[in-house]
């Protein structure tokens, strides 16, 4: 019997490698029902070596997960393969949202936060200072959307949260519970009557709480990394961890899809597609929501509905190559808020983030929420290319024909937890 981990993405493959580290002696195993281990981690190597990313392309460093990754990093002697965007690079520093038919910068440093920046009608501070003396409410939980209207206003409701709501999970601000998303937040609003109060007061915590950094970690923090890939891309990431635990003798199942988890008296049964079953005496599970909420329907089927009431969006993703420099204004890209009704999310500007010769890369991202009513159920590829470029078009004015490579395909994201699964 051994401990079994369920989904090869990068969740799963850091379980197994923890695990090994925990227990060397114990087999384990991990069961992915794809050909591949990776999960959403896909770069797609195409000639002169500009990378399409179709799912992530980037890790921050902070906190304590960003160190735990750069530690693991370090520990699989990946060090010199990393490419970090410092806080000083345009990238990091200038991430748009594209309003009233321009794109506007967010404020990126202490001093703007005292200027005026379209669209927005006031300097930020002055928001700021709104939530300082905006009453507080005592509630278990509301939309984000609410929250950040009553703290700060419609303003930056609009223009702001709604946009990096879709930059997070594609998801629409009005439904989703800001007591998951923004946990953080809320509770500063709940224990100090402000969120403001409570940014100060962990700021000032935060300055006496003195962790002992080394190796990574610590050069992230001296350099100021804002984030970072791989000169190979992402997937760097997920393949050295896959050839450390081949290499250390875990069992690595593909194209087995389990359907079926049951409890026995002192063991786990995990039945599979394929007819196979396993024995195991602990389970991790890294598999969405909802494939999870599948293999416990007999086992647990109010676990299983909780689960299956966690809903998913659909997200188009184009990636597309241009061989000249097109982009006037250097940074992460742009977020398109939801009042602005485009079909697409945003735009990230790859090419100013990994610089590729003479090359524009960009991806557009499309859909999430509203995928559905913008395309339909199983829309064509060549739709989403066709709307990706005019978009570009109307956007950032890119009518270029000469478009040398693209990508096109689109996936199923996680998130998007509504209000009624945070009240059952
Ligand atoms: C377009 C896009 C862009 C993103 N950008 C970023 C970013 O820039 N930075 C960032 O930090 N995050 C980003 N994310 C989020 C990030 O990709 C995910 O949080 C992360 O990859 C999730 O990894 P995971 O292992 O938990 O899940 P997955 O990658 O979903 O892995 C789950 C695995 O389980 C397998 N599986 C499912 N059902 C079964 C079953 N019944 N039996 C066996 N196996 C099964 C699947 O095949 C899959 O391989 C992005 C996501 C998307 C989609």
């Amino acid at each position: 019997m051994s401990n079994i981990v369920l989904g090869g993405g990068l969740s799963g493959l850091s379980a197994a490698y923890y695990l090994l580290k925990k227990l060397p002696n114990k087999p384990i195993a991990i069961i992915e029902k794809s050909d591949r281990l990776g999960g959403w981690i896909k770069s797609n190597i195409l000639n002169d070596g500009i990378i399409f990313e179709q799912g992530p392309r980037t890790i921050r460093p902070s906190g304590t997960p960003g160190i735990n990754t750069l530690t693991l990093i370090d520990d699989l002697g990946l060090s010199n393969q990393v490419v970090p965007i410092l806080s000083s690079h345009p990238a990091a520093r200038n991430r748009m949202i594209y309003a009233n038919q321009e794109l506007h910068s967010l404020p990126s440093s202490i001093f703007s936060i005292f200027k005026k920046q379209t669209p927005f009608s006031k300097p930020l501070i002055r928001y700021l200072v709104q939530d300082l003396f905006s009453p507080k409410k005592t509630i278990n939980d509301e939309s984000i959307y609410d929250f950040v209207n009553r703290r700060f206003g419609r303003e930056f409701a609009d223009y702001l949260i709604s946009a990096l709501i879709c930059g997070i999970c594609a998801g629409n601000s009005k439904e989703i519970s800001v007591n998951f998303i923004m946990k953080k937040l809320f509770e500063y609003e709940q224990q100090y009557g402000s969120i403001s109060k409570g940014l100060i007061r962990n700021l000032l915590k935060k300055q006496n709480v003195n962790v002992d950094l080394k190796g990574l970690p610590l050069q992230a923090k001296k350099e100021r990394w804002s984030v970072y890939s791989f000169k190979n891309g992402l997937e760097t990431l997920p393949k050295y961890l896959e050839s450390y635990v081949r290499k250390n003798n875990v069992n690595v199942e593909l194209d087995s899809k389990c359907n079926n988890l049951e409890i026995c008296d002192n063991s786990i049964m995990l039945h599979f597609e394929n007819g196979k079953h396993l024995k195991a005496d602990h389970v991790i599970s890294s598999l969405p929501s909802e494939s999870l909420a599948n293999i416990l329907q007999n086992q647990h089927s109010h676990l299983s509905d909780l689960l299956r009431n966690i809903q998913n969006v659909t997200v188009g993703v184009v990636n597309l190559c241009y061989n000249e420099k097109l982009i006037s204004k250097e940074g992460f890209g742009f977020l398109v808020p939801p009042k602005e009704k485009l079909p697409i999310l945003g735009v990230i500007y790859d090419s100013c983030c990994f610089p590729k010769a003479n090359n524009t890369v960009l991806t557009v991202m499309m859909g999430g929420y509203w995928f559905e009513q913008l395309f339909g159920k199983h829309p064509e590829e060549g739709v989403l290319l066709q709307t990706a470029k005019e978009q570009l078009k109307n956007t950032l004015g890119i009518s270029r024909n000469q478009l040398i490579l693209r990508s096109t395909f689109f996936t199923s994201v996680f998130l998007s937890m509504l209000l009624d699964i945070m009240k059952i």
